[in-house]
């Protein structure tokens, strides 16, 4: 099959993902986040009909293995609601794994095994916990990878290459978390050494660090730059990342912005009583982006842009 997105109830036509969240947060559990994990089916059900509501028609789940994903809980919430689910695969900077961990211990070509099945045959059901993987039938449709702020550890790096080389293998789209927004061309570099080019690559978080400059060469090597902290106002106001986004469209990069709210905290979601609630890019921003930069530049960054980067290319 050509030029498909992999949802976790199957492959769909990339036009049918009409408008894309892409980076969000059903099902998590990390070191990083005590006290502030969530993953509850009818609570995220609940938050996803918001995002619904709002207008957005598919979620890009970017929790990577070790972290709390529930792929029958994915696949629960999106056969409730009707709206698409992209799943990952992948593994986090080292803040999210406690010392001891088996992604600290297993050699590269485990850590590629493990992404490989995850993205051909299904999400190990057990998220691999052991003992012993129970594929669903459920697969992912994204590699999620991530670096330290300003560095990436020598763990790290093998992670990304074991990342790569399941991207290369697979075809599958591949996403970096750049801590505060940082290692952005580095991460670029260490991927393309791994034969990973950067128009597969969507560098999540950039907006941390919203300088147009650096945004501009990323997006000039190749790479979707993935505005996901929109609603976070206690990073900047929503209005910086709106500046940003016209001076991208204005610099001709209008075709490499992606937007997401990442809201990774049970305090962040309204199904818990929390704020601003994933459906703060639908119901608050887009409303905003629509006036400042006009109906096209909003129909690209929320539907062409993401379906032409979440599109499996030819694997090797
Ligand atoms: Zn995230």
């Amino acid at each position: 099959m050509n030029g498909f997105v992999m949802t976790v109830l199957g492959p769909v036509d990339p036009a049918g993902l009409g408008a894309v969240d892409a980076h969000e947060h059903l099902f998590l559990h990390s070191a990083a986040l005590q006290g502030d994990q969530f993953g509850d089916v009818d609570a995220m059900a609940r938050e996803v009909e918001s995002v619904q509501a709002s207008g957005i028609d598919t979620i890009v789940e970017l929790t990577p293995v070790g972290l709390g994903r529930s792929v029958t809980g994915l696949a629960a919430v999106s056969r409730q609601t009707g709206v698409h689910v992209v799943a990952a695969t992948g593994y986090h900077r080292d803040a999210h794994y406690p010392a001891g961990h088996w992604v600290y211990r297993e050699p590269a070509s485990v850590l590629e095994e493990v992404l490989v099945a995850d993205l051909t045959s299904g999400i190990d059901g057990r998220d691999w916990q052991g003992p012993q993987p129970s594929p669903s039938s459920h697969r992912a449709g994204i590699i999620k990878l991530g670096a330290s702020y300003q560095r990436a550890s020598a763990a790290e790096r093998l992670r990304l290459s074991a990342g790569a080389a399941a991207a290369r293998r697979t075809g599958a789209p591949v996403a970096v978390h750049c801590e505060i927004g940082t290692m952005g061309p580095e991460l670029l570099d260490l991927l393309a050494d791994d034969g990973v080019p950067a128009n597969r690559v969507l560098l999540a978080h950039l907006d941390r660090n919203p300088d147009p400059g650096l945004h501009a060469e990323l997006a000039a090597r190749g790479a979707y730059l993935l505005y996901d902290t929109v609603g976070r106002i206690k990073y900047r106001p929503d209005s910086v990342l709106l500046e940003l986004i016209g001076r991208m469209v204005d610099g001709g990069y209008g075709d490499k912005v992606l937007l997401g709210t990442d809201v990774g905290r049970r305090s962040q979601l309204r199904a818990y009583g929390g704020g601003p609630g994933m459906a703060v890019l639908g119901e608050t921003f887009v409303p905003r982006l629509r006036a400042l930069a006009g109906d096209d530049a909003t129909a690209a960054i929320l539907r062409t842009n993401p379906w032409t980067a979440l599109t499996w290319s030819a694997s090797e």
